[in-house]
């Protein structure tokens, strides 16, 4: 069946440590730490789990003389936990002394983000062209991150002001695009020009706003063939954060557009980082362009389902399926594009198990839990009785064995 998507659009391809990004390869899941680089070990840690989670490239703040000094003890302490993950670091404003003053960490790091909004006032293209260069010593790509909330200023009252002069002047929001696509080309242009490879470049241009983030990438899509980075930059806390990344990079993804993307969550207080990794894997899985895991189909219960024993089998075979995955990934190629359902009664249950790789419904309303297991759309055996989680369990690790072998 054909995708109702546009098709991917093309891109060269940039090589991020061991990881391709671009239009001829799967769409990357990144994020970022929050922890203070300086601290190693708390920062490896952090890492570390990203990784474990599926994030296949991680930045890193480097923001001062402590943080540039600590990224060799953090990759030996990365190599030392068996963690094979590029990091990027994040400069804003001193990249160009940092990058010169730690050479072993310019060699160190798979990528340098350059924001061109936040290199300086007065000597911009020269501190620009500053870390270019050791990028190009160094053999690494940059990644041009234009960001709304620190647009270059002189650029943009240059752009205001020339539009005031036009006899049919632009909305103030369309002068605001504008400049930041310019200032994305022109910093790739130029560093282009100081000698790092067309394909040693990555942009990205983040609005906080869904609809204008859809715009930029729009516009920015259609003016080169550098891989896009996407993001909903201070997408926010919680609920809010993860619906409108999800509406945003949805729309864009659907688009052909976006070859790398994060998911930018405000973390809850003592909050688990891993949750942009999760929730980016899971909007690519929903979109159907990449899987991660096998996804689990449930219903949502209703009035039908008057006990709590669905909800609580259907949350252990999620996480059954999900602590698996680590193990299954080496082991049974193929896995994580198994459909599991998981529903609470007859009136949706049959069906949408059919549809399944493997298929559980209850009955609804019940005392004793009877349980039909559809097996490819087969109704395979009725589970009774207390045991019905780990007697289904058994029946999926047989599915998997049999039906995705090394
Ligand atoms: Fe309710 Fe049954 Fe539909 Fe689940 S499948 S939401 S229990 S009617």
């Amino acid at each position: 069946m054909s995708s109702p998507f546009k098709p991917r659009r093309k891109t060269v391809t940039a090589t991020v440590g061991s990881v391709k990004v671009g239009s001829d390869h799967p769409i990357v899941v990144q994020s970022m730490t929050n922890t203070d680089t300086a601290d190693a070990a708390g920062t490896a840690t952090q890492v570390a789990a990203l990784w474990r989670a599926g994030s296949q490239i991680v930045r890193v703040t480097v923001n001062n003389d402590e943080a540039a000094a600590a990224i060799p003890e953090l990759m030996q302490r990365l190599a030392d936990k068996g963690v094979d993950v590029p990091i990027v670091g994040d400069f804003h404003y001193n990249g160009h002394l940092l990058l010169r003053k730690f050479p072993k960490t310019a060699e160190l790091l798979a990528k340098y983000r350059i924001n061109p909004g936040n290199v300086g006032t007065k000597h911009r293209d020269d501190n620009f062209r500053t870390i270019v260069q050791v990028a190009v010593d160094n053999d690494k790509p940059v990644r041009i991150g234009v960001n709304w909330g620190s647009l270059d200023q002189d650029l943009l009252t240059s752009m205001m002001d020339e539009n005031a002069t036009r006899a049919e002047p632009l909305e103030a929001k369309e002068v605001y695009f504008e400049a930041m696509l310019e200032s994305a080309l022109r910093s790739a242009a130029l560093a282009e020009e100081t000698g790092l490879r067309h394909d040693q470049i990555l942009i990205s241009a983040k609005i906080s706003q869904v609809q204008d983030l859809v715009t930029v990438y729009r516009r920015l899509g259609a003016r080169c063939d550098y891989p896009l980075h996407l993001g909903l930059t201070e997408a926010g806390l919680g609920t809010k954060g993860v619906v409108a990344t999800t509406a945003a990079l949805s729309l864009i993804l659907a688009e052909g557009i976006g070859d790398t993307i994060r998911v930018s969550l405000t973390p809850r207080p003592g909050g688990d980082r891993t949750e942009e990794v999760l929730v980016a894997q899971q909007i690519l899985q929903s979109l159907e362009l990449r899987s991660f895991t096998p996804q689990v189909t449930s219903c949502p219960g209703c009035g039908r389902t008057t006990s709590t024993f669905f909800q609580k089998m259907a949350e252990d075979i999620q996480n059954y399926l999900r602590d698996q995955m680590p193990v299954w990934r080496e082991s049974h190629p193929g896995v994580e594009e198994m459909k599991v359902a998981v529903m609470g009664c007859v009136v949706n249950g049959p069906g949408e198990s059919k549809h399944a790789n493997l298929g559980i419904s209850l009955p609804g309303t019940f005392e004793e839990p009877k349980a039909p297991v559809y097996v490819d759309g087969k109704l395979k055996v009725t589970l009774k009785g207390d045991n019905i989680v780990p007697e289904f369990l058994e029946i999926l690790n047989d599915y998997v064995a049999r039906t995705y072998p090394a």
